[in-house]
């Protein structure tokens, strides 16, 4: 079916009707302009040109009006935070009341354990994947050691059979089975930051939750790549960052999903400020603490709204495309820079991504036998902008939005070259 000329890629092109898209952003070009080939999406998405205006926006109603901006702003910034809310809960399948935007990842990551990371003596363990992203793994042993655990022995690492690199369901449910009853929380990467690899959400939630342990996911590899269907999967919260998949800018604010069934619970432990508190009163300024319904009961402060205006740039456009559209047309880019790969002759190079589509998303981490850090250098010196991760893979995200399957081609006639 695929075709490995660039004339083939180039019909490709001209059969997407998402193509047009690519226009709509800013592709960082070299020094003679011609444009890179971006492929780090997965770790800090491109800028929409829209984004300039939508930030001009706000720091015009900040200059004209100060203050009463937050009512007065032609988008009024005291509920600018719901403007991004629909369409966010689109993004992974959940309702508008299970979603919110506030803080960073990790931030919203602590204030979820602090709910529902609730350790006995003997309920007190937490189980990530062993190639959990750094920042998560962090977090969770602060947080065995800030309830008094040692961190290695309250670590349970769900690791990759010897001999292999993506992870395997029966293993996880073997953790749980087996341990379950020491076990208070799971919290896993949706898709794996390192192999790409989707793991199956709603299985995940079903094994922790037979043995009572809460279950969280952490979607930054996840969110705007793959449609996790959040609400139905029953998992009991999730966090992401949205400077990835996301193009809302570097540093930007993160998503947080809380499922519906905690949304009324007032007594679940948790930290508070004042954007927590009921809107009703909010400003009375006196009264006693009173938690909103849903994911904005895990707020705390009042939120930036030029980083909310960017992310709001980029949600316009993703609630206009849709995910459906973008997952087609990811499935075909993907599919065909895999195919482009596997026609590399050579049996240095190796796929650790899976290979079925349903799981992974758009990222292919590709190993490179007896490669070090010089073929990462030589491909950016190719106007390759990828991600190398020691000893030897190149991650690599074709993002549906604005790449090309004549990126893809060019990609791969490249590295072909420097092998
Ligand atoms: C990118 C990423 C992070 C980054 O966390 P920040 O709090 O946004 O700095 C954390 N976890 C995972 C899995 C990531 O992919």
């Amino acid at each position: 079916m695929y075709k490995p000329t660039l004339d083939y890629a180039q019909q490709l092109d001209k059969e997407d009707n998402l193509a047009h898209l690519r226009a709509q952003f800013h592709i960082p070009k070299d020094t003679k302009g011609n444009d890179w080939l971006y492929f780090t999406g997965n770790s800090l998405g491109l800028q929409p040109k829209q984004t300039q205006q939508y930030i001009q926006q706000e720091l015009d109603d900040w200059a004209k009006y100060g203050v009463e901006g937050h009512f007065e702003a032609r988008n009024p910034w005291m509920p600018y935070h719901e403007f991004l809310t629909n369409s966010m809960a689109n993004i992974v399948g959940a309702k508008p009341l299970e979603v919110v935007v506030m803080n960073t990842l990790t931030t919203n990551l602590h204030l979820l354990m602090v709910s529902f990371y609730q350790p006995t003596k003997t309920k007190y363990k937490i189980v990530i994947e062993s190639d959990a992203f750094p920042s998560d793994r962090y977090a969770v042993q602060s947080q065995l050691k800030f309830h008094g655990f040692d961190t290695e022995e309250g670590l349970i690492e769900w690791k990759p059979r010897e001999g292999e690199e993506l992870l395997r369901i029966e293993d996880l449910e073997k953790i749980v089975d087996d341990q379950g009853d020491e076990i208070a929380l799971l919290l896993i990467g949706g898709v794996n930051y390192y192999t790409g690899q989707y793991l199956d959400i709603k299985r995940i939630a079903e094994i922790g939750q037979a043995k009572n342990c809460m279950v969280g996911i952490d979607l930054a590899h996840g969110a705007g790549n793959i449609s996790p269907e959040l609400h139905d999967s029953g998992v009991d919260f999730a966090a992401w960052c949205t400077y990835k998949y996301l193009n809302s800018g570097p540093g930007s604010l993160a998503g947080l999903f809380v499922h519906e069934k905690h949304a009324h619970n007032k007594e679940l432990p948790r930290f508070a400020g004042w954007w927590n508190h009921n809107k009703e009163t909010r400003f009375n300024m006196r009264q006693p603490f009173d938690v909103m319904p849903g994911a904005e009961g895990w707020q705390l402060s009042n939120p930036p709204i030029l980083s909310m205006a960017a992310i709001r740039a980029s949600l316009d456009m993703f609630e206009e495309v849709g995910m459906e559209a973008l997952r087609a047309k990811s499935e075909k880019l993907t599919g065909y820079f895999e195919y482009l790969i596997n026609q590399i002759d050579t049996g240095s190079i190796k796929i650790i991504t899976p290979s079925n589509p349903k799981e992974r998303g758009c990222q292919l981490s590709i190993q490179v036998k007896n490669a070090d850090k010089s073929l990462h250098k030589k491909l950016t010196e190719n106007n390759i902008i990828t991600d190398w991760r020691e000893p030897d893979v190149i991650r690599c995200a074709p993002v549906p939005m604005y790449n090309s399957f004549e990126d893809v081609y060019r990609m791969v006639e490249i590295l072909k070259t420097l092998l």
